[in-house]
């Protein structure tokens, strides 16, 4: 609720018509069983760095390395993007797969979109988000930021975040709260975000209270995604609300085809990565669904391209590709 009413000063006419276009164009696909398009993205993700500090597990970067040819995004690829915008589009994740804060110049960026009227939001593991880098970031007009913080303890937040350290982590909080305290600054708004795994699980409860005594104004659970159904088996929460796979009568973690109905990400949202490569959807991590270059085309022929329909049709017909196969949606 606290981030929609931080939504609101960024919905024009423009951009309320576009989330009812968006709205019917979902209702005709479905009744149809063909896509139907007359919306833009309401949203679009702007992979800034392609890299991080970290080493969790299950991480693309991690365990696949993905297949950029930038570490960072260039200006020119940046400035590509921001200028071919459909004007439907209001909400800006500035990061896709990498760490946004070892991007060099993500402040200038966040100023850059702000100019444009855009809701902007990072996801950041918060272990660069010194006294610095927080007066810079709310300097820059930020709206919303994303900390993974998964735990409440050191042993268990280093479980996963390899590479983190979670003393470190909870003072940067502490420094972002007191800055935006000491700058009379509603934003960002601050996130905490627990990944629940079976063994965190048991913090929730106090993960709420403490995030909440810290001052952060939204706290998110969310379950992970992962690669194997043996990692699945392994790590997965024991609570059926973060289970994204289910167990057989054997104990074996299946992944379940969960493609029916329709992909509303295929009608929301558009992300472009740090190479100017559109993939299909966030869990395209590997960029293995190239929908167009932005170096070629603009964001508005990509959108309604070919590739992009087909995959639409295709997810639409039940022939949906095997990515869509270990996806929540
Ligand atoms: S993986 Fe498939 S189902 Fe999941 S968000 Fe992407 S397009 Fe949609």
């Amino acid at each position: 609720m606290k981030e929609f009413f931080q939504i609101i000063p960024y919905l024009t006419c423009r951009r309320i018509l576009n989330l009812f276009a968006y709205s019917l164009s979902i209702i005709l696909s479905k009744v149809f069983r063909r896509p139907v398009l007359m919306n833009h993205p309401y949203g679009i993700s702007i992979e800034s760095a392609a890299t991080c500090n970290f080493s969790c597990a299950e991480c693309p970067l991690t365990e696949r390395k993905t297949r950029r040819t930038n570490t960072f995004m260039s200006c020119d690829t940046f400035q590509q993007t921001l200028s071919t915008l459909m004007p439907g589009t209001f909400y800006l994740n500035l990061y896709f797969q990498g760490e946004p804060l070892l991007d060099p110049k993500i402040d200038e960026r966040i100023t850059v979109a702000k100019k444009k009227k855009l809701f902007v939001s990072i996801s950041t593991n918060g272990s660069l988000l010194n006294k610095k880098m927080a007066t810079k970031l709310i300097d820059s007009g930020l709206d919303k930021i994303i900390i993974s913080i998964d735990a409440t303890t050191a042993k268990t937040y280093e479980q996963y975040r390899i590479g983190g350290d979670f003393d470190l982590l909870m003072e940067n909080l502490d420094t972002l709260v007191q800055l935006k305290k000491k700058k009379k600054s509603k934003k960002p708004l601050i996130e905490a975000q627990m990944l629940v795994f079976a063994f965190n699980e048991e913090e929730i409860p106090a993960f709420k209270t403490i995030m909440k005594e810290k001052g952060a104004n939204i706290i998110r659970y969310k379950s992970p995604q992962f690669y194997s159904a043996k990692n699945a088996g392994k790590d997965m929460s024991n609570i059926a609300k973060f289970q994204r796979y289910k167990k057989d009568s054997d104990g074996n973690v299946i992944i379940e085809n969960k493609t029916q109905g329709i992909c509303k990400r295929l009608w929301h949202t558009i992300l472009v990565s740090s190479d100017g490569v559109v993939p299909i959807c966030c869990y395209d991590k590997d960029v293995k669904h190239p929908m167009g270059d932005i170096s070629k085309q603009t964001l508005g022929e990509i959108w309604k391209g070919k590739s992009y329909m087909q995959f639409r049709q295709n997810y639409l017909k039940g022939k949906s590709a095997n990515i869509c196969l270990n996806c929540a949606k």
